[in-house]
C-alpha cells in the first residue's frame, strides 16, 4: 500500500519527463550579405577597421561580435556568389555541389541543411538573395530576389510561385519581410530564418538616408592601391578588376550626365541625389582628373558607396536584434552574421573577389549563442564555408550525412580546442569573370599555395612575413622543402575531396523555376 504514492509520483514524473529531457532547440537567425569584406567590419583587426569603428560603419555587427564569437580565420572554398552559397547550404565543395560557376544550381540529390532542420521540427524561411538556378528547397516560406535582384523597388518570387515588386530599398525591404515573417510564425516551433541581403554587391547603390554619410571625410587608402604586380605570377597581370582601369564611371560610380538622376528614385529622393551625387559629378567633371588622381577619386567614391551599403546592412542586423530583444527571443536564438566571400577594397588596386588571396578568401563569421559562446570570443582555427551546414544542423539537432566535406564548429563555439583540427583548407576557382585565371590551392595557418594551370605557374606566400601577398616564394631555393611539402598536402586534399579532374564536371541542368531568371 505504501508504494502507491511513489508509483503515482513515478507515473507523473514519466508523463512530464519528455518536456525536460528534450528542451526546445534554439532558434537560428542567419543573416547573410553579399560581398561584405572583413576589412569593412569594425570588429575585425584589419587596416580599415579603425576607420570603420571611428565612423560607426558596423556598430550592430560589432556588438554581435562582442556578445558572441568572431572567427578570425574563416574562409570560402570558391570566392564567388553562387558557388559559396551552394557550399554554405550543402557542406561540400563546389565540384560536388555542382555550383562551380556563377548562377549554377545545386546538383540533384545533394543534401542541404534547411530540409534537415525542417524535418527536425523547425519552421524555416528564406528572404532575399538566392542567386542559384534551382528553386529553394526545405523552406516553409521563401521570398527570393530573381537573379542578382534590384537595389530599388525589387521584385521577389514567393514560395507560392507569385512574383511581386515591392517599393523601397532592397536591404530595408528584405529586413521588413524578415520581420513580417517572424511576427506571423508559429511560436510553438523553433525557427530558422535566413535573411540574405543583396548589398553591398556591385553596383554599390546606397539608401538615400546615407547619401551624405562619409561625405566630408577621406577613406584611408590601402598600401597596395597602386600595385604593379612585380613578384607575382602572370594571372595577376591578366585580370580586369582594377579600380583605375575597369571600374566604370556611369555603372559603378554614378557619374550620370548633368541633370540626370536614377529613374528608380521618387521625386524627393531624386532631389537628394542631385544635391549630393549631382553636385559631386559637376565637381568631378570640372576637375578633369587623370592617371593616379583619377584612380584615387574613383577609390574614394567606390569605398564611400560600399560603406554606405554596409551601414544599411548593419541597420538591418540592428533591427533584427531589436526584435529578438523586444520579444524575449534573444536568449533562445543563435544569431549568425556572414557574407558569401570577401572583397578587395582597393588592395592590389582591385575591387571584386575570385582569388585565393586573403581579401577575397576571407568570409566574415560572427556567431552569438547565449549560454554556449563566451561573449567576446575570438576563434582562430581554420574554418570554411563547408562547415556552416554541419554546424547549423548540429545546433538544431538535425541529422547530417557522413559524406560532408565540412565539420561542425560547435566544439569551437563551446570554447574547446580540438587537437586534431584541420591544418589546411582547399580552394578552387573556376569562373572566367573579370579575366581571373582559374586556379586551385590551399591555405594553412601561415601560408597560401596556389596553382594556375593556364600558365603552369605556382605561387607561394608567407602570410606571417608577407601578409599582403606581394612576394611569391614559389621559385626560391630556400623554400624548396616547404614548397614540396605544401604541394604534397595539396595533392592529399584533392584526393581527400575527390577533386582530381583537370576541369569540373558540370552539374546536369535541373528544372528551373521559370520566374527565377537572372536580371
Ligand atoms: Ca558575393
Amino acid at each position: 500500500m505504501k508504494s502507491k504514492p511513489c508509483l503515482l509520483i513515478l507515473v507523473l514524473a514519466l508523463a512530464v519527463a519528455p518536456a525536460f529531457a528534450a528542451p526546445k532547440p534554439p532558434n537560428i537567425l542567419f543573416v547573410f550579405s553579399d560581398d561584405h569584406a572583413i576589412q569593412a567590419i569594425g570588429a575585425y583587426d584589419t587596416w580599415l577597421a579603425p576607420f570603420c569603428r571611428e565612423h560607426k560603419v558596423t556598430p550592430n555587427i560589432d556588438r554581435l561580435a562582442s556578445q558572441g564569437a568572431l572567427f578570425t580565420r574563416g574562409f570560402c572554398g570558391n570566392s564567388i556568389c553562387s558557388p559559396s552559397r551552394a557550399t554554405v547550404l550543402s557542406g561540400v565543395h563546389t565540384h560536388v555541389s555542382g555550383v562551380t560557376h556563377l548562377g549554377g544550381g545545386i546538383r540533384e540529390g545533394v543534401w542541404t541543411f534547411p530540409p534537415a532542420l525542417r524535418k527536425a521540427g523547425y519552421q524555416t524561411a528564406l528572404i532575399g538573395k538566392w542567386h542559384m538556378a534551382h528553386t529553394p528547397e526545405g523552406f516553409d516560406a521563401f521570398r527570393i530576389l530573381p537573379g542578382q535582384g534590384s537595389y530599388w523597388n525589387p521584385a521577389f518570387i514567393g514560395s507560392d510561385g507569385k512574383r511581386a515588386q515591392i517599393t523601397g530599398y532592397a536591404t530595408d525591404v528584405i529586413t521588413k519581410l524578415s520581420l513580417d515573417w517572424l511576427k506571423q510564425r508559429d511560436p510553438s516551433k523553433p525557427f530558422l530564418l535566413m535573411t540574405h541581403h543583396k548589398a553591398p554587391h556591385r553596383n554599390f547603390d546606397p539608401p538615400v538616408r546615407y547619401y551624405r554619410f562619409l561625405d566630408d571625410v577621406t577613406v584611408p587608402e590601402p598600401e597596395t592601391l597602386f600595385d604593379d604586380y612585380a613578384g607575382r605570377g602572370t594571372a595577376a597581370r591578366e585580370q580586369k578588376m582594377e579600380i583605375g582601369r575597369d571600374m566604370t564611371l556611369s555603372g559603378d560610380l554614378k557619374v550620370l550626365p548633368p541633370g540626370k538622376q536614377p529613374k528608380s528614385l521618387s521625386e524627393a529622393d531624386a532631389a537628394e541625389w542631385e544635391a549630393t551625387y549631382g553636385r559631386r559629378n559637376d565637381a568631378f567633371r570640372a576637375a578633369a582628373l587623370e592617371g593616379r588622381e583619377l584612380t584615387r577619386w574613383k577609390y574614394q567614391q567606390y569605398m564611400k558607396d560600399y560603406l554606405r551599403c554596409v551601414k544599411a546592412v548593419d541597420d538591418s542586423v540592428g533591427e533584427l536584434l531589436a526584435y529578438l530583444d523586444a520579444n524575449g527571443l534573444a536568449d533562445d536564438t543563435v544569431v549568425v552574421y556572414s557574407s558569401d566571400q570577401g572583397f578587395f577594397l582597393g588592395e592590389h588596386g582591385w575591387f571584386d573577389k575570385r582569388w585565393i588571396y586573403e581579401e577575397s578568401l576571407h568570409m566574415p563569421l560572427v556567431v552569438r549563442w547565449p549560454g554556449t559562446v563566451k561573449p567576446g570570443s575570438r576563434i582562430s582555427k581554420l574554418v570554411q564555408n563547408i562547415d556552416y551546414a554541419p554546424t547549423l544542423a548540429e545546433i538544431a539537432g538535425a541529422a547530417t550525412p557522413d559524406n560532408l566535406h565540412g565539420c561542425s564548429l560547435v566544439p569551437l563555439l563551446r570554447g574547446e580546442d580540438p587537437a586534431d583540427w584541420r591544418k589546411s583548407l582547399y580552394y578552387r576557382y573556376y569562373d572566367p569573370g573579370h579575366s581571373v585565371n582559374p586556379h586551385y590551392g590551399l591555405r594553412t595557418e601561415t601560408h597560401t599555395l596556389a596553382y594556375f594551370p593556364r600558365h603552369d605557374e605556382w605561387e607561394l606566400y608567407d602570410l606571417e612575413k608577407d601578409p599582403r601577398e606581394l612576394h611569391n616564394l614559389a621559385g626560391e631555393s630556400t623554400q624548396i622543402p616547404l614548397f614540396g611539402s605544401l604541394k604534397e598536402e595539396l595533392t592529399h586534399l584533392r584526393e581527400q575531396f575527390g577533386d582530381t579532374r583537370a576541369t569540373a564536371e558540370p552539374a546536369p541542368r535541373r528544372k528551373k523555376n521559370p520566374k527565377n531568371k537572372s536580371e
